[in-house]
């Protein structure tokens, strides 16, 4: 038996290397274009259905996998325990399923297999699971580029609203401005009257003080009407001054 289904079995038997054309299961070897009409006419292989080399290399690994004789006993697999869920040779079941009550012959299965709707059950299935699958990226896909969209959407309304309060604290910083400069000017001007009365009455105080020192050294009755008259002036002064330092509190 040729490893490699690529090359004939029975010229690799003899020693030949000819590309297989179809894969025969039964046999479990490729056959080149020359031994197919060998294997169709010979008794023991005439009833064996051959599929093309190339149908043979698409089936997935675990299929290809599946093996039609027993490794151990080399007898063709005919039955099939379900308790172990394993294809069996006659000895595999007297050797080892002896015990097994659940043992069916392998081509009933494989017949109802091929008759039953399992493939069509499956290809449905695995037709309906990728539709949702496509449903399920399209959604994501939607939604994706909603949440961009009102991501920009919400993006804008922010930087609207900062313009707009950055707008507004303009505003109110002028207004403010306006006032604190027309408040100051104020001062400015009342303080500078204030400066000026001070001036003023600071300069009269040095008068009456110079004049009380010369009094002093003289002293006539005129002196003592001019104190009179002096203190109470000096007493008003008095006041207005403390009233002025008490606001400035
Ligand atoms: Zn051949
Ligand atoms: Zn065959
Ligand atoms: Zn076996
Ligand atoms: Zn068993």
């Amino acid at each position: 038996m040729s490893s490699s289904p690529s090359f004939c079995g029975i010229c690799d038997i003899r020693h030949i290397s000819k590309p297989s054309e179809v894969w025969c299961p039964d046999c479990e070897e490729g056959l080149c274009a020359e031994c197919i009409e060998y294997h169709s006419l010979v008794k023991l292989s005439r009833g064996h259905i051959t599929i093309p080399i190339a149908e043979y290399r698409k089936l997935p690994s675990y299929v290809l996998e599946i093996k039609e004789h027993c490794s151990e006993h080399n007898g063709k697999f005919q039955l099939f325990c379900n308790e172990h869920g394993c294809p069996c040779c006659g000895i595999c079941i007297m050797e080892n399923h002896s015990e097994c009550s659940d043992v069916a012959i392998l081509e009933n299965i494989v017949k109802d297999v091929k008759t039953s709707d399992v493939s069509n059950e499956i290809e449905q299935l695995i037709n309906e699971m990728t539709e949702i699958i496509c449903k399920i990226r399209q959604n994501r896909e939607t939604n994706s580029s909603a949440v961009r969209e009102q991501k920009i959407i919400i993006e804008n309304e922010i930087r609207e609203f900062r313009t707009k309060i950055n707008n507004h604290l303009d505003k109110l910083q002028e207004h403010l401005m306006k006032e604190l400069t027309e408040a100051e000017k104020h001062i400015t001007e009342e303080t500078r009257d204030l400066m000026v009365s001070l001036d003023e009455k600071q300069k009269k105080l040095s008068e009456h003080q110079t004049n009380i020192v010369n009094i002093k050294k003289v002293c006539i009755r005129p002196t003592n009407i001019y104190c009179r008259k002096n203190n109470r002036e000096t007493r008003r002064n008095s006041r207005h001054v403390s009233t002025v330092n008490n606001q400035q509190r």
